[in-house]
Formats: C-alpha cells, sequence, structure tokens
C-alpha cells in the first residue's frame, strides 16, 4: 500500500529524513518507535504534505500513485489519514461542522454526493460511541479546551468518520491513562484492523502496542530506518532501550 524508497527530506534547510525506506503491505500495522528527534514526526508531516518539509529526494507509492505529486486535500481523499502528536485547536468551528466539511471535501474529491445531515449524524454518533467520546463534546469547538485523551479520542473519532485506508497516527497514546488507552486501541482496531487497510503507527510504548498488536516493528534513528522485526523488537526495546538494541545492529 505504502512504498518509501530513500526519501530524504528537509526542514529550514535542516536534513531530517536520511534515506528512509519503508514498505507497509495491506493488511498491517507496522509500528514505529524511534528516539526523541529521530523524524518520526517529519515522516509524517512528509506523508500528510505538510507544506514546510521540502523532499529533496527519494519517493513515495501509496496505492499505485505517486504521493509526493498530490496536494494534502488529494493525499486525504485518495484514502490517507494524519493523526497528530499535537492535535491543533480550531476556535470558532465546531467539530460536528469540521467533521461534516471535511467527510464532504473527501467525498467530493472522490466524485462521491455530500452526506446530508441527518446521514451525517448518525454516522457521527455511531462513531462517537465507539471512543466512548460524549456526543457533546463533538458540539464544541475543535480541542479548543480538551484534555489530551479527549484530543486523542476525538481525533480517533475522525478518523472512524473519514474511514481511511490508511492511517499514520503520530503519537496517538501520549496524554491518554489507561482507560483511554484502551479504549483509543479498540478504536484504531476497529476502524483499521482490514486486510485491505494500512496503519503506521508511531509510539514510544509497549502498552498501546499490547491493544494493537503490530505485524512489524521498525527502529526510525537520525532520520532512517535501522532495523525491522516482528513484535518482539518493541518488546527489546522496552527492556533493553534504543541505544542497546540500535548498537548490535
Ligand atoms: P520525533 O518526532 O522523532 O521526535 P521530529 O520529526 O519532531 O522528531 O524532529 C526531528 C528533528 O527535526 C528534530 O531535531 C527537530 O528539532 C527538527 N525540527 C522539527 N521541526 C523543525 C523546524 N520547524 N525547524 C527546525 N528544525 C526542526
Ligand atoms: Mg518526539
Ligand atoms: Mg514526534
Amino acid at each position: 500500500m505504502l512504498k518509501i524508497d530513500n526519501l530524504t527530506a528537509e526542514i529550514a534547510g535542516k536534513q531530517i529524513l536520511n534515506g528512509l525506506t519503508l514498505e507497509v503491505k495491506a493488511g498491517e500495522v507496522h509500528a514505529i518507535m524511534g528516539p526523541n528527534g529521530a523524524g518520526k514526526s517529519t515522516l509524517s508531516y512528509v506523508l500528510g504534505g505538510r507544506p514546510e518539509y521540502e523532499v529533496t529526494g527519494g519517493s513515495v507509492e501509496f496505492m499505485g500513485q505517486d504521493l509526493l505529486d498530490l496536494e494534502p486535500h488529494e493525499r486525504a481523499a485518495a484514502g490517507l489519514f494524519l493523526g497528530f502528536q499535537y492535535p491543533v485547536e480550531i476556535p470558532g468551528v465546531s467539530n460536528v461542522q469540521f467533521l461534516r466539511e471535511a467527510l464532504n471535501a473527501q467525498r467530493k474529491g472522490r466524485g462521491e454526493e455530500p452526506l446530508s445531515g441527518g446521514d451525517f449524524l448518525k454516522l457521527a454518533k455511531e462513531k462517537a460511541a465507539l471512543l466512548k467520546l460524549d456526543m457533546e463534546m463533538l458540539k464544541r469547538q475543535v480541542n479548543v479546551g480538551f484534555s489530551g485523551g479527549e484530543k486523542k479520542r476525538a481525533e480517533m473519532v475522525q478518523m472512524g468518520i473519514l474511514d481511511p485506508k490508511f492511517a499514520v497516527l503520530d503519537e496517538t497514546d501520549s496524554g491518554l491513562d489507561i482507560d483511554a488507552l484502551r479504549v483509543v486501541g479498540d478504536g484504531i482496531n476497529a476502524i483499521m484492523r482490514d486486510p485491505a487497510k494500512g496503519v503506521l503507527l508511531i509510539t514510544h510504548y509497549q502498552r498501546l502496542l499490547d491493544v494493537v498488536r503490530p505485524d512489524k516493528v521498525s527502529i526510525l534513528a537520525a532520520g532512517r530506518i535501522v532495523q525491522t522485526g516482528g513484535p518482539e523488537l518493541a518488546l527489546r526495546l522496552e527492556s533493553e532501550g534504543y541505544d542497546a538494541v540500535m548498537e548490535e545492529a
């Protein structure tokens, strides 16, 4: 589904991704772990098409298309979803408005009719229930005054509504207490565990991987993938730390 080959990218003239190569097949959850500053968020922004990030080399193929050739909204319409490490607040815009606009913009991008207000609310209620988020939260302004955990849950409601083919989730577990972690992890499984979908799951913690069980685990360090393995690699990182495992690699 996603084929990243020798990708290099920079921000503010500083090279962050240094020849990153990674492949995710349909049906796979691929966890990315790695030290702070390694370039994990940079990778997710580059995949999403954030303009400040300049791709200087390499290629990214997404379901047979040249991803880097597409505008961010075209990437979304093609089925790519990006979950932010730090979800942004949008004062003056309610979640319901935001989510309905986002969904209908994507449907339009795919040549589909917009969803009616009634059908949209039904869908939103179903996904909010899945993430155990009170519908009242969705009437509030996007992320304004939300706790860390509420932001992440609202973002997973967004993912449920948009129903992407591929999700890049950047530290979705940060700021979650143990119960919220379970709810969010179960939500990711319910929405994205599908033979036709793929997930790039960026995390520091085994506790999320206990719920969303990865098929593969890669270590990203200094802007490239330095090691790939199965779920056991995450367990080794948890017990031995990045330095010990990477030294051996
Ligand atoms: P990670 O998510 O793995 O912790 P990031 O991708 O956020 O790492 O950051 C990688 C590197 O890029 C860091 O050294 C960070 O300081 C640098 N960086 C990120 N954004 C900017 C920016 N706007 N200007 C300069 N450097 C940046
Ligand atoms: Mg970080
Ligand atoms: Mg980060």
